[in-house]
């Protein structure tokens, strides 16, 4: 069946040269001169009833110099082509990538269609790069339609042989080729010799129209707990109202030093509408709010919410991204629903 494939370069490692800097990300033009399959239309003609668009999303860059407002540029590039395109790939860095696919999960709501992240430990420019087989194998799950394939209407992440839910997404290797893991979620897909999509884990099609808002708060801090942590920091910049929110990453499952000026913490927060994300920092699991007698302090303070086994990428958009689109009175609400399968 004739499927429609929307690709949108925004750099990374998957297009970079090396310069006498360093790694440096090269233009599509450069990515199409270099490799000859692409360059004659054999590699996406093997694919022939695929019809591809190709855009850039310019300037491209090292993923580390993405920003809020280049997840907005990506979802109006994806917005204005929703209608015409089967699927989407963005071809990112793996830097940040699991911020943007967890960002680009909270803008669209109601999705019927795949939005594909992938990217590259080795550019294609070098013999043994995993960037060809990413691509192909998102194209697999971008153009499902002309493969048979069942839909995954989400947005997620296609890296070495896995599909992983976008916002259950964390980045887990500088080096291996599997550079992406999904701690505490299921992969949505393994694309071996045969391609197993597991349906029952997807997202369910809600026949609403598709909804996007794409605002994110500046005003929010990550911030990791360690051994003698003391607030003191934090309530100075609440007081001065420069914070609206807080991802507070706990101990294990949820606990926090004693005898330190939380309570300071929760007012002052309650004086001045700054909402509290509380994670935690182990990879796997999830915060359980009253188990231990130090997490009794989060669990009894209004302005916390319980961020459950969400990753750290996805705590931070989800934040950045209920706040910017919803007034304060609903934020609390909004933070504790699994809006996006972000959480279990
Ligand atoms: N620094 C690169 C980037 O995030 C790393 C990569 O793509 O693998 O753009």
């Amino acid at each position: 069946m004739q499927s429609s494939v929307y690709i949108l370069y925004t750099g990374g490692t998957f297009g970079m040269k090396n310069t006498t800097e360093g790694l440096q990300p090269s233009t599509w033009d450069e990515i199409i001169a270099y490799l000859p399959a692409i360059k004659n239309q054999n590699y996406f003609h093997y694919y022939s009833e695929i019809d591809f668009t190709f855009d850039t999303l310019e300037p491209v860059v090292d993923s580390s110099d993405i920003t809020p407002n280049d997840w907005q540029r990506i979802a109006q590039s994806i917005e204005k082509n929703y209608d015409q395109h089967d699927g989407f790939i963005i071809i990112h860095g793996t830097d940040t990538l699991a911020y943007t696919s967890s960002a680009l999960s909270f803008i669209f709501e109601h999705l019927t269609k795949p939005i594909v992240l992938t990217g590259a430990q080795l550019p294609i420019f070098h013999p043994r790069t995993d960037g060809i087989v990413n691509l192909s194998n998102a194209i697999y799950i971008a153009g499902y339609k002309h493969f048979s394939l069942p839909c995954i209407p989400e947005v997620c992440i296609c890296f070495n042989d896995d599909v992983l839910r976008g916002n259950r997404a964390v980045k887990t290797s500088t080096n291996d080729f599997e550079g992406f893991s999904s701690p505490n979620f299921d992969n949505l897909a393994h694309l071996e010799q045969n391609i197993t999509i597991n349906t029952h884990l997807l997202q369910k099609n809600t026949n609403l129209p598709l909804d996007i808002k794409s605002t994110f708060s500046h005003r929010v801090v990550n911030v990791t707990v360690f051994p003698g942590y003391n607030p003191e920091i934090l309530i100075d910049l609440v007081s001065k109202g420069k914070l609206e929110g807080i991802v507070l990453r706990t101990f294990g499952a949820g606990n926090l030093p004693s005898g330190k000026r939380w309570d300071d913490l929760f007012t002052t927060c309650k004086e001045n509408n700054t909402i509290i994300l509380a994670t935690t920092q182990c990879p796997n699991g999830k915060i359980e709010l009253g188990q231990y007698a130090l997490s009794n302090v989060l669990k009894n303070a209004v302005v916390v919410v319980d961020g459950k086994d969400i990753t750290p990428e996805a705590a931070l958009t989800k934040l950045m991204w209920v706040i910017g689109n919803y007034p304060y009175a609903e934020r609390i609400g909004m933070l504790s629903r699994n809006l996006r399968g972000e959480t279990s």
